[in-house]
């Protein structure tokens, strides 16, 4: 069952008719975690992926090829938030694969990091049919997938990548524009919106301002792949603003 407020919001979005709402969502445990099918908890990344590979939670299912559950460090200390799959990562089941994906690699490169580094999921795990944004519904009935590998990865900062992720964690609606670059917050944790990589390859005079984004995630005189990969090989104090410590 969802969680009271995902189902509150289930049930009310289904009241304003929206189809297909399934109330029960996928399964959740009592902290909102999604549970598998035996009532446990997930313990590892494995085994929520594996309970996503199934999940039939809503309408996106019925067009998907893969669930693109997600990718990189399970003990990343940056992770990566996009919207939802498109064709290539629908074909290949792993996120951030097409073009804007590539560029997202090169933006890791020009900070030290590579892909294996970090985390990179999405929004929603299966693919909106023609790359439309992600309805509500829909959103609200994967967020326990990622609620979980947010609680399962624990990173120090999450990078949302464009609206669509703003808008669902973090209930933004206003243009990227006014926001982007701009230190949040998200249930303790440090977020940090960015412009997508999809609209720097369509609006590339926006790329110097992600760029002048992401030098933000860099620490104070350490490289930013030194503390960034590995929480466990870091001993670094202070890494982002507002905060004393390490994990
Ligand atoms: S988008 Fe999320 S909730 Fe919907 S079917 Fe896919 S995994 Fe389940």
């Amino acid at each position: 069952m969802a969680d009271p407020g995902q189902r509150d919001l289930l049930l009310y979005l289904r009241d304003l008719r929206w189809r297909d709402v399934d109330c029960s969502g996928p399964p959740s445990g009592p902290d909102g975690r999604v549970s598998p099918a035996d009532g446990a908890s997930p313990d590892n990344l494995s085994d929520l992926a594996q309970t996503a590979s199934t999940c039939r939670a809503c309408r996106l299912a019925a067009g998907r090829r893969n669930v693109v559950f997600g990718v990189g460090n399970p003990k990343a200390r940056l992770m990566f938030v996009g919207e939802g799959p498109g064709a290539e990562e629908d074909a290949r089941g792993e996120p951030f694969v097409g073009r804007a994906g590539q560029l997202l690699t090169a933006m890791l490169l020009a900070m030290g990091l590579r892909r294996q580094d970090v985390y990179i999921a999405n929004i929603v795990k299966c693919r909106p049919p023609g790359n439309r944004d992600p309805e509500p519904d829909e959103a609200a009935a994967c967020m326990p997938y990622l609620r979980s590998q947010i609680q399962l990865i624990d990173p120090e900062v999450i990078v949302l990548l464009g609206r669509i992720a703003a808008r669902f964690l973090l209930g933004l609606t206003t243009p990227i524009g006014s926001y982007h670059g701009r230190w949040m917050q998200w249930e303790g944790r440090q977020v940090l919106p960015i412009y997508h990589p999809a609209f720097l390859l369509r609006n590339p005079a926006a790329k110097a301002q992600a760029w002048a984004d992401l030098r933000k995630l860099r620490t104070v005189g350490k490289p930013a792949a030194a503390c960034y990969s590995r929480r466990d090989e870091c001993s670094h104090a202070g890494p982002f603003p507002g905060r004393s410590s390490t994990r």
